[in-house]
């Protein structure tokens, strides 16, 4: 099929790109497991991105798909910074009426040294953006549904499943994909929603005021403390700030210190109705054997899987990517391979994240200002889901990587990093 403009639409363009990624040859489809089309029946939970991307991956692959989103897509409440840094694969034409608000040029990454009220800028890397866009992120998910449905996936807005639905989805469907974010339903239901290890608490809000000095341009800001603020222009007057900390070592008032941040970066400061607070899970926050559920047959994707990135926060790459291999797998007969394909996809990801990550936590941002310097010009997509191309550009800079393995902390971090040992290995056994 192909779009209006005569180019090829993008909502077909899933399947020989997800063969070929899932199995390394696109040798392996429905034909080499003996399933047949139109036979199989998932039940997607959760209509966010990783629900979204599930329930395109599955039709595309000629599943029978039903979706459950909790919220109306008209009027959902979406909790995030809204830039989605590689849209490709999102199956939508980039336009504004689709939420693709500003194709953003470049992030740029500020980082200042000192009290966050007596700071000084000690580096600024900047990033390009060839893939991303700002989004008005509720508008991509309803266009996204909207065409789910038109292309016959029964969605089913406005429905929340309980523990008693989810228990009866498991049973009366093939497949159940548990895409409800952290903590996952799948996880309420086994009374183990503590085994995540860890997330960020951030605050967002959609703000409108004079941005013309920085769009279509991004920016984050490192502060010296474990965390980071941004501002996402959507236009000229409005953008999308907001603000996160580790778990760990969160301020006494979230919003007090929101609006702080909002005041000393000169951007408008947002009401407290404005404002969304929720959780970004680092990576990986959940044990990766945990993600594929076999005696249910349920498989967790996005949030739900515990994989955003544990340094950036950036979590709707890695959500789509998951619900793609997902499909792919399970459409092979090979969802036992999840675990460990989705570790191998992300393991780079969260051991730069984590390592970089480190140079915060151990109060040096020094240290963090001389990596953003040294991987500056890098897209930015490929920093996080393409690291090998970061660890080349710190290879170039051996005083960096010095001063890096230098500092106790640091080392031991890369120490735990290399040899996988993750938050969720010390966990309360019980809780997992
Ligand atoms: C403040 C903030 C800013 C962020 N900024 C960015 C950013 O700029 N870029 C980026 O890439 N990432 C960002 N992230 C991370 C990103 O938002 C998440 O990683 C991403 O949303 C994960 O998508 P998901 O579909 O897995 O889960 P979610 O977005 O959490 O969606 C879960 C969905 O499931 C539905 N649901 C839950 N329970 C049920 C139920 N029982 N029945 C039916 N439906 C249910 C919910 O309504 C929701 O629609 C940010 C996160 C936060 C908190």
């Amino acid at each position: 099929m192909t779009a209006g403009d005569g180019t090829r639409d993008p909502f077909d363009a899933f399947r020989a790109d997800v063969d070929v990624r899932a199995t390394g040859s696109g040798a392996t489809t429905r034909a080499a497991t003996g399933g047949e089309a139109g036979h199989r029946s998932v039940a997607v939970v959760g209509g966010a991105m990783a629900g979204l991307a599930a329930a395109h991956a599955f039709s595309r692959l000629d599943w029978g798909v039903v979706l459950f989103e909790r919220q109306t897509f008209d009027e959902k409440r979406v909790n995030c910074g809204e830039a989605m840094t590689d849209v490709t694969r999102i199956p939508l034409a980039k336009t504004a009426e689709n939420g693709f608000a500003n194709d953003t040029p470049t992030f740029e990454v500020q980082v200042f040294t000192g009290d966050v009220d007596d700071r000084e800028l000690a580096g600024t890397g900047r990033f390009p953006a060839s893939r991303a866009y700002v989004t008005d992120r509720a508008l991509v998910e309803r266009a996204w549904a909207s065409r789910l449905r038109a292309n016959g996936v029964d969605v089913r807005e406005n429905t929340g499943v309980s523990k008693a639905d989810f228990e009866e989805l498991c049973e009366t469907h093939d497949l159940v994909v548990d895409a409800t974010g952290q903590p996952s339903l799948a996880s309420k239901i086994e009374g183990t929603t503590a085994e995540y290890a860890g997330a960020m608490t951030a605050l967002n809000a959609d703000v409108e005021g004079d941005f013309s000095d920085l769009y279509p341009d991004s920016r984050i800001v490192f502060e010296n403390y474990l965390g980071y603020s941004w501002v996402f222009p959507k236009s000229e007057s409005r953008a999308n700030v907001g603000i996160g900390w580790a778990q760990d070592r969160q301020p006494e008032s979230y919003m007090a210190a929101f609006e702080a941040a909002c005041e000393r970066n000169d951007w408008p400061v947002p009401t407290r109705e404005q404002a969304n607070v929720y959780t970004i899970p680092r990576g990986p926050s959940l044990d990766p054997d945990r993600t594929w559920l076999p005696d249910r047959g349920v498989v967790r994707v996005g949030d739900a899987a515990g994989i955003a990135n544990r340094f950036t926060g950036k979590g709707i790459s890695q959500a789509i990517e998951s619900s793609y291999l997902a499909a792919a797998l399970a459409d092979a007969g090979a969802l036992d391979d999840y675990p460990d394909a989705l570790y191998a996809r992300l393991r780079d990801e969260y051991r730069l994240a984590y390592v970089v990550r480190g140079a915060l936590e151990d109060g040096r941002p020094d240290i963090l200002s001389g990596v953003m310097e040294a991987v500056s010009g890098i897209d930015v997509e490929d920093v996080d889901r393409n690291p090998r191309k970061a660890f080349a550009r710190l290879a170039r800079h051996p005083v960096l990587v010095a001063n890096m393995l230098g500092s106790k902390p640091m080392l031991k971090r890369a120490w735990r990093a290399w040899t996988n040992d993750w938050e969720f290995k010390h966990l309360d056994a019980t809780a997992r």
